[in-house]
């Protein structure tokens, strides 16, 4: 991967992010390999993020045909319809980048000799061949494929980013899921499955669900971010980023594994995740004065507050009762000063205020 700036150098681009001290080592990335399950709406997109920032091989997973009612989303052709997706996403994606590695399985990874399969391939596919991919992606659109993603990662201990998009196409989430130590996706079930209904009976003859391009578009540009900055080790991971298209929301939170999960492999992962965590050196905080001057601070302006804790306390007045959790930002001191209590200074000496509070 050249550093090389000339216009016809394809990583030129990319590889400046370490010039301006983004990334240490961005030519690392054409050692990874990142399975893509599902390539519909998200995963389409995803991968050709992917191949486009020259990642070092992609294994893409789907059973599904290119269709025209595909159109309104990105990346697949019209003339591409009748094919099944991973055939003509290879196309595609060998054409845009020829470094990359590709291998495509058309198939359902939920039935049992394809899931043995599937495992079989993320956990000795990468480039690196015999050795478990980096990374496993799920860009499906349904509960059954999700949990069979979850359940084979929970079993290899890999870790693995979840995506997804509401069927009104106006919201959608990525996730981080390190199997022993985030919560995986048994940990905190959806409604449907809390709720113990089958998502097939939930589809409607002739109800389809709604897509946009652009909340698909959002969520993999999230999801694929979030996939560099894992792998190429800047920035903050993120474990969990909802998008709300409507008001445009994000909101963000981590979640652990529940003790609980109804998933073995993830209790057992969690075991693991203590031990490992126990046996690690207690590193001691040592906790630092606060410095008062900055070092490359040449005049020496003090950044710590004259303000004590208390002087604080009693200028912010009385707190109103809240329900736990809820804090308030500021609150107004109660007290305002009564008429005739205060001195108007500006018509008396210093000599005269003295005598005045010595009789007080
Ligand atoms: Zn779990």
């Amino acid at each position: 991967m050249s550093a090389e700036v000339v216009d016809s150098n394809p990583y030129s681009r990319l590889m400046a992010l370490k010039r301006m001290g983004i990334v240490d080592d961005y030519e690392k990335i054409r050692t990874y390999t990142v399975a893509v399950v599902g390539v519909g709406g998200v995963g389409s997109v995803t991968a050709e993020m992917l191949t486009r920032c020259g990642i070092g091989k992609l294994l893409l997973f789907d059973y599904d045909k290119v269709e025209l009612a595909n159109m309104n989303r990105l990346f697949f052709q019209p003339h591409q319809a009748g094919l099944s997706k991973v055939e003509a996403a290879e196309h595609t994606l060998r054409n845009i980048n020829p470094d990359v590695s590709f291998e495509t399985y058309n198939y359902n990874i939920t039935t049992m000799e394809n899931f043995t399969h599937f495992m079989e391939r993320i956990s000795h596919g990468a480039l690196d061949e015999g050795k478990p991919v980096d990374l496993v992606l799920s860009c499906v659109d349904n509960f059954e494929a999700r949990m069979a993603i979850n359940t084979a990662c929970n079993e290899l201990g890999q870790t693995w980013m979840e995506s997804g998009v509401s069927e009104n196409a106006v919201s959608g989430h990525i996730q981080l899921i390190i199997p022993g130590e985030t919560a995986c996706f048994a940990c905190a079930p959806p409604l449907v499955v809390a709720a113990n209904i089958d998502e097939k009976t939930l589809k409607r003859e002739g109800v389809c669900a709604a897509s946009l391009p652009t909340t698909m578009g959002v969520v993999a540009g999230l999801l694929v971010q979030n996939v560099l900055k894992y792998l190429l080790k800047f920035g903050t991971v993120s474990y969990y980023l909802g998008y709300n298209a409507m008001q445009d929301f994000f909101p963000s939170m981590a979640m652990k594994a529940n003790p609980q999960c109804n998933d073995h492999y993830c209790r057992k992962q969690q075991e693991e995740y203590k031990k490992k965590e126990a046996a690690q050196p207690k590193v001691e905080i040592v906790e630092k004065e606060e410095e008062v001057v900055h070092e490359d601070n040449e005049w020496g302006i003090e950044l710590v507050s004259e303000i004590t804790e208390a002087d604080l306390q009693a200028a912010a007045g009385p707190v109103p009762d809240l329900p736990e959790g809820i804090t308030v930002a500021y609150t107004v001191p109660s007290e305002a000063p009564v008429e005739g209590e205060t001195v108007d200074v500006a018509d008396q000496s210093l000599e005269e205020l003295m005598a005045k509070m010595r009789n007080l």
